[in-house]
């Protein structure tokens, strides 16, 4: 058993799915990254279960692991082809590259050939103002001429990506600052850009997918998100639009992830003690402290917001002291009298039960976002070498 205890929960994953899924529009799921810290194989193997019948990764062995794992739908790996193998290994698994330049158009255009493969599958990707990845609406006539010289090649999905969706007040009337109005003229620009596109490829392919959308225009404006929605941070319970005027919109969603780390140590802190390196903590009064087993070796931030805490039996605990390489201090003097917190008992860093931390609790605490935290605390599965244990 881990130390550090990372738990994902299948009900409130498949509560994300069926909240994105109302507007009837197939969907992508993005699990890039491990999915997001919530494990490749639960995340995938649950949301095929639950009818996805595309999901989309970042690099081809991510797909090939995902592909080995059983699923037959399309993969796309959303960072195209990197390394020297990931073409041959693409054609092999079935995965559907992004291509998104002139050298990956010339790495599958060179691919020696055989008359028995089937076309490889490919995604375009179209730059409508993320300046990433991604060949500009003006360029597509002229990749559009290459590909339909490579009659093995088969453009399936046309992709393009957003990059202030989640700022989006779509309403005219909305009483927004003067940066989201921006946002919003930018949003629609990005759609109407990804169309020019999707009209040039359109004549040569004319049953190429679009898709345009992630988790904040899903939950936002579905319309715009085209045939194929790739939502990512809602699936797994982050609203993107938190903070907005539209926060409502992704209120329902549940974080996925539980993080929970053991208690070391239970004692007294008599007043005017210190506690930790650099002494920076000094109680006031006489106090009751616990050193929770979890520090920043193990992702979590060293230098938290002064109002962090962490859960123990679904109270809020306050952090005290400097947070050490795998231990930190809470300060449990207000939990009720009756309550005896014996060293072996979990605190829960993110979720659980009870007053629980969210995820954009943590973020703001961390001074990052919900997509950070996710990341940073997944990974402690693969630190650990454990899988996701997950629970419903
Ligand atoms: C990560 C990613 C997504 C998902 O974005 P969310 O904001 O998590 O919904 C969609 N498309 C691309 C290309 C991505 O890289």
């Amino acid at each position: 058993m881990s130390r550090i205890r990372v738990q994902c929960s299948r009900e409130a994953l498949l509560n994300n799915w069926e909240l994105l899924r109302v507007s009837g529009r197939p969907l992508m799921p993005v699990i890039k990254a491990d999915a997001y810290g919530h494990g490749l194989h639960f995340v995938g193997n649950e949301l095929a279960r639950a009818g996805a019948q595309h999901l989309a990764v970042g690099t081809v062995s991510e797909a090939v692991e995902l592909r080995n794992s059983g699923f037959g739908g399309m993969i796309v790996a959303l960072l195209g082809l990197i390394t020297a193998e990931d073409l041959g290994a693409a054609r092999r698994h079935r995965i559907t590259p992004l291509i998104h330049n002139e050298q990956s158009l010339d790495c599958i255009a060179n691919f020696p050939l055989h008359a028995r493969d089937l076309p490889l599958s490919v995604a375009l990707k179209c730059d409508t103002g993320m300046a990433r990845l991604g060949f500009l609406p003006e360029d597509m006539r002229d990749v559009v001429g290459r590909l339909r010289n490579m009659p093995n090649v088969l453009p399936e999905l046309l992709v393009s990506h957003l990059a202030v969706a989640d700022e989006v007040p779509n309403e005219r009337d909305n009483k927004a600052g003067a940066g989201n109005e921006l946002a919003e003229d930018f949003t629609l620009e990005q759609v109407r850009r990804f169309q020019q596109a999707a009209r040039v490829v359109r004549t040569a392919f004319p049953h190429i997918l679009l898709s345009l959308g992630n988790s904040a225009c899903l939950l936002a404006s579905p319309e715009l998100a085209g045939d194929l929605g790739r939502p990512g941070v809602a699936l797994y319970g982050g609203n993107p639009l938190f903070g907005t005027s539209r926060a409502i919109l992704g209120a329902a969603l549940e974080p996925v992830m539980e993080v929970s780390a053991p208690i070391l140590s239970v004692h007294a802190l008599r007043a005017g003690e210190s506690l930790g390196y650099g002494r920076s903590y000094v109680a006031a009064t006489d106090r009751r402290v616990a050193w929770v087993g979890i520090g920043y070796a193990d992702g979590y931030r060293r230098n938290p917001a002064p109002e962090t805490c962490m859960t123990v039996r679904g109270q809020r605990v306050p952090l005290i002291g400097r947070v050490a390489m795998q231990m930190t201090c809470v300060d449990i003097s207000d939990l009720p009298q009756d309550v005896d917190i014996q060293p072996g008992e979990f605190a829960a860093i993110l979720g659980g039960e009870g007053h629980a931390v969210t995820p954009h609790e943590l973020a703001a605490w961390w001074g990052t976002i919900p997509y950070e935290v996710m990341c940073l605390l997944g990974g402690l599965n693969r630190y650990q070498d454990a899988a996701p244990a997950c629970f419903s």
